[in-house]
């Protein structure tokens, strides 16, 4: 019995493997490229701030956190399910979760970092992810576009498979 780990208990173990770089993650990075705003994801900050960011946007004093709605407990969100068979390790879990999101957010802020929160469900509609990001940071009038995507085929794939259109 011992080495029978749920379903649940799985996922989330390969969740920790892979969360590092993972598809969502992936198409904020390019996102942001698209739309003109220079990061880092692997840089010092990234190691060193509060709960080392996903993306961190030196010249704007900004990072960028990706939350999968399952583990971070988007608020209202159906993807934010409780598992129906050891919950209370689940709701203990997530309890944990929400607790370290908010340190870090506190302590990312009181060092003089804007925080930007963006759920994964959010990226069905990227250009509404752009938007929100573009309110947050805005850019000097002078600012064109890039010709370039950086990851055409990763946007185009991704938002098939969250619209289920393939
Ligand atoms: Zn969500």
């Amino acid at each position: 019995m011992a080495d029978r780990i749920s379903k649940e208990k799985r996922s989330w173990v390969m969740s920790r493997v892979t969360s590092k770089h993972t598809k969502p993650e992936r198409l904020v990075r390019s996102l942001l490229h698209r739309i003109g705003y220079r990061f880092t994801v692997n840089g010092p900050k990234n190691k060193n701030l509060p709960g080392r960011p996903d993306i961190v946007l030196p010249s704007r004093q900004a990072v960028i956190f990706v939350h999968g709605c399952f583990w971070h407990r988007h608020t209202g969100c159906k993807s934010a399910t409780t598992p129906k068979s050891n919950t209370s390790y689940w709701l203990k879990k997530f309890e944990r979760n929400i607790q370290r999101d908010r340190q870090t957010r506190q302590a990312l802020v009181k060092l003089g970092w804007q925080v930007i929160t963006i759920w994964e469900c959010e990226l069905k509609d990227l250009d509404a992810v752009a938007a929100h990001l573009i309110a947050a940071l805005p850019r000097s009038p002078q600012f064109d576009l890039p010709e370039e995507i950086e990851d055409d085929k990763l946007v185009a794939e991704t938002q098939a498979s969250y619209t289920g259109k393939k």
